[in-house]
């Protein structure tokens, strides 16, 4: 079933891609796999994906010992200062750093471990009272406080919009966000690249994050099923 709803999914993504006159190959996939077992990310492993995202740092570290060395996480939860060293020890790229004292948490442990990370700035473009994130004003200012940092790359911008199940309603978030790393892309305040990555869309609405920019998607349900219990 997860190797079906793998193959379904890609090409739902090469339609949008194309619709949107873009690479598919210019998208990458985050299988979000939080509340499924090993067996899971095991399953989609054999299917072919290798990167899946978690969002809770015990059952990330838990799951990470029994999948292929090959695989991948990205850490797109709310991260606690204090868990920065198992993140930095078991990601390759946190997508939701939102504060100048996490990016030190980190570049302090990556200096022990002698190796650099991947992050994204996690920001708050629809104003949601209920999600995490920096808001859209405070985004220069914590970019170049980071970029001080030797350890922690800044590859580009993650948002997760208001729900609603019209996923119409999430396209102007999509393009906010766009517009906000292009405006911080034309400062040349990504030092690493002139393209920053975005990271947005979901089950729900990826199709119109990929025709709004997105380079990378986090998709959960439309892979794995519903989750028993839902979080975020
Ligand atoms: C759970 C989650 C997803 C995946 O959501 P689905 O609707 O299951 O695809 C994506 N991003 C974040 C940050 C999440 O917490």
């Amino acid at each position: 079933m997860i190797s079906e709803n793998i193959r379904k999914l890609k090409e739902k993504i090469d339609e949008a891609a194309r619709r949107a006159g873009r690479k598919p190959e210019d998208i990458k996939l985050v299988a979000v796999s939080k509340h499924f077992p090993a067996e899971a990310i095991i399953e989609a492993y054999a299917a072919g994906q290798t990167l899946f995202g978690e969002n809770y740092i015990q059952e990330l570290q838990a799951k990470k010992d029994l999948v292929p060395p090959e695989v991948s996480f990205h850490f797109i939860g709310h991260l606690q200062s204090n868990k920065a060293k198992i993140a930095a020890a078991t990601c390759s790229m946190i997508e939701t750093v939102d504060s100048l004292k996490l990016g030190r948490a980190l570049n302090s442990h990556l200096e022990s471990l002698n190796r650099s990370i991947d992050v994204l700035m996690q920001v708050n473009i629809g104003e949601d009272a209920n999600k995490a994130g920096i808001e859209e004003d405070q985004a220069e200012e914590l970019l170049i406080q980071l970029n001080a940092l030797p350890r922690v790359r800044v590859r580009g911008l993650m948002t997760m919009p208001p729900f609603d199940a019209n996923p119409e309603l999430s396209r102007p978030h999509f393009r906010n966000l766009r517009k906000l790393a292009d405006r911080l892309a034309d400062k040349k305040l990504f030092t690493e690249s002139a393209h920053p990555e975005l990271s947005m869309g979901m089950s729900h609405d990826f199709h119109i994050a990929i025709e709004e920019g997105a380079t990378i998607i986090r998709v959960g349900t439309a892979i794995f099923g519903q989750r028993s219990m839902p979080i975020e």
